[in-house]
Formats: structure tokens, sequence, C-alpha cells
């Protein structure tokens, strides 16, 4: 009798470890799984941080090679919100508790690398004009992509003001696009084909 009244209490005991070790397993691997979210969500702010700056220092020197009234007003526009882009993402930093760091950019340094070679290989006027587009669109589209899977951390994380703030930033990123498009095909790809 004994010895199985402490079998069975010994076996209840096991299995109720057990099972909270399983549930303290769970939770804290769910936990771990949200620092790791928000250690990529970081790392990838301090990416566009210094893209965002980068393109800061990038943007003018396009708008000094660029002929089209048209294209010089939409990088003009672009690059102050640009400089806006680089202050929202400070703020993002702040509501984080975090100092905000910029890491290098491997992907955007390219694409502004690329901009330069296509600007020094193009004859100034709507040739130059059609390259400039082409590069800063590369640069849009990679924008977008980093904004839209920061947005989507954002959610995930449940940080309702940074989605909100990196929305609008991901909203501007796209006009900036559709506008160099507009661009393109309205007149400079014409001229380009006709000169
Ligand atoms: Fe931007
Ligand atoms: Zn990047
Ligand atoms: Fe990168
Ligand atoms: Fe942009």
């Amino acid at each position: 009798m004994k010895t199985t009244k402490s079998t069975s209490n010994k076996s209840v005991s096991k299995s109720t470890s057990r099972s909270k070790a399983r549930r303290t397993n769970g939770s804290s691997s769910r936990e771990s799984k949200s620092n790791q979210l928000e250690e990529l969500f970081e790392e990838e702010l301090k990416d566009i941080y210094w893209a965002e700056k980068a393109l800061t220092k990038a943007i003018p020197k396009m708008i000094k090679k660029a002929s089209s009234a048209n294209l010089v007003d939409a990088l003009e526009s672009h690059l102050d919100e640009t400089e806006q882009q680089v202050s929202r993402i400070e703020k993002i930093f702040s509501i984080m508790g975090k100092d905000a760091k910029a890491k290098k950019c491997e992907a955007m340094a390219g694409l502004i690398k690329e901009a330069e070679e296509i600007i020094s290989d193009t004859e100034e006027g709507p040739m130059r004009d059609a390259g400039i587009i082409a590069a800063a669109q590369k640069v849009e589209h990679y924008e977008i992509a980093t904004y839209g899977t920061l947005c989507t951390f954002a959610k995930t994380l449940g940080w309702e003001e940074v989605k909100a703030i990196l929305g609008t930033t991901l909203e501007e990123e796209k006009n900036a696009d559709l506008g160099l498009t507009e661009i393109a095909e309205e007149c400079i790809n014409i001229e380009a084909a006709e000169a």
C-alpha cells in the first residue's frame, strides 16, 4: 500500500513538474524569439539609418547632374523627405530607449556606387537623366523592401507608434518611386531615345 501510494505520488509529482517545465520552456522560447526579433529589428534600423544618411549626401550629387526640371524637382523634394526620414529613425531609436547608431549598409553603398558609375558613363542630358532615374528607382525599391519588413516586425512586436512612423516613410518611398516612373514615361525615355 505504502509503496503504491508513494509511487503514485511520485508519478503525479513527476508529471506535474514535467508539464510545468514544458510551460516554462514554451514561454521562455516565445520571449527569446521576441528578443531575437527585437535585435533583428534594431540591426535593420541601423542599416537603413546608414543608408538614409548616405542618401542625404548622394541625392544632391544626382541633382547637380540632372538636366530635366521635373527630375530635379522630384529629387529635391525627395531630398527633403529623406532628411525627415533620418529624423524619424532617430525618433524610433529614442522610443526604443536606444542610442541612434548607424551600421554600413553594403547594399546601399553598392547602389550609390552604381549611380555614380551611370552618371560618369553617360552624356549629360536625357541619357544621363534616364540613367539617374534607373539608379534612383533601385534605391527606392531597396528602401521599400526594408521599410516594409520593418513595418511587419513592428506590427509583430506590437509597437503601434513605431509601425505608424515607419508607415509614413514607406508611403514616401512608394510615392518617390511612382513619381520617378512618371517622369521616365512622360519625357525622359522618349527624349533619350530621340537623342
Ligand atoms: Fe529614404
Ligand atoms: Zn540597407
Ligand atoms: Fe544592408
Ligand atoms: Fe527614398
